[in-house]
């Protein structure tokens, strides 16, 4: 490897200004055999501070592969994720979002039967039981209905919804619904895989102003298929190709760098182009 890349890959995710800041997620050499196919083929990054980080790369780079892994979803064939230092990747999921990493699952971590309220109090409450809290009187949703309130806000649920089914929200609102259940577990880390999957392009600018505010006092690592959105979001930009970092860099530093193109459409024309990878 050249000087260079082995300087842009220590160092990634770190601006000068932070250079010197602890990761607060660290891989060293991971990676993800699925019956002897390399899906992620030692990666080694390190995260750290607050913002956008995005995971870009064409289908079959190993990025959601590289994501379960994060959230400790599938165990390393070999190496570690590190978060504050403290080895993760033999935890369960479970406890990894106890710790303070948590992913944003797709549609399906909506009870549909339930209402709005309801599917913001249960994180909330799991928060609450697993402390101290849980002996303080009452954990429903009328001692929540102000933490509910805010939440709904700050996705941009009209109230008038509290009360609802969450399976009577139009596409656009579900998924802020799911950033919402999300963030009332006051997640450290949140990792989201293709968030704007399937919206219009109105729901999509809303969402980045959305993940835009949450990135303000937390972490997001993100997979994108929009570049788009990236652009608009990312701090830093992973380009995994074939389960290794192929760059990383700011948006500007790796759209134009002939090893994406290439990597993305054997360098028949850019990547930013039509707005997809
Ligand atoms: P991406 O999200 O970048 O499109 P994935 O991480 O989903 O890529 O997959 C990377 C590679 O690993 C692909 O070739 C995929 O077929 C393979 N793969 C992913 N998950 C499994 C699995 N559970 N079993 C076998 N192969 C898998
Ligand atoms: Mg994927």
């Amino acid at each position: 490897m050249s000087k260079s890349a082995e300087y842009v890959r220590s160092t990634v995710a770190m601006p000068a200004r932070a250079a010197l800041r602890e990761p607060v997620i660290e891989t060293r050499g991971l990676r993800k055999e699925f019956d002897g196919f390399v899906a992620v083929a030692g990666v080694d990054l390190r995260f750290s501070g607050t913002g956008v980080f995005g995971i870009i790369g064409p289908n079959g780079a190993g990025k959601t592969t590289f994501f379960n892994l994060l959230s400790s979803f599938l165990k390393p064939s070999a190496g570690t994720v590190l978060f504050h230092d403290q080895e993760i990747s033999r935890l369960n999921p479970e406890a990894v979002s106890r710790l303070g990493i948590v992913r944003s699952f797709q549609i399906s971590s909506i009870f549909g039967h339930m209402t709005v309220a309801e599917n913001l109090l249960l994180p909330m409450q799991r928060r609450v039981t697993s402390g101290c809290e849980f002996w303080r009187r009452s954990h429903g949703l009328e001692a929540h209905r102000q933490a509910i309130h805010d939440i709904m806000d700050q996705v941009g649920i009209a109230s008038t919804w509290r009360d609802q089914q969450a399976s009577a929200l139009p596409y656009g609102l579900k998924r802020s619904l799911e950033l919402g259940i999300s963030l009332a577990t006051r997640p450290q880390v949140l990792l989201l895989d293709e968030p704007t999957a399937g919206m219009s392009s109105q729901d999509i600018g809303r969402i980045i102003d959305l993940i835009r505010s949450i990135a303000e006092e937390r972490m997001v690592i993100m997979v994108e298929h929009n570049l788009r959105v990236v652009s608009d979001l990312a701090r830093q930009i992973i380009v995994l190709q074939q389960g290794r970092v192929l760059t990383v860099g700011t948006y500007d530093e790796v759209h134009s760098d002939p090893r994406v193109i290439e990597a993305y459409l054997g360098g028949k024309r850019g990547i930013g182009g039509h707005g997809h990878a």
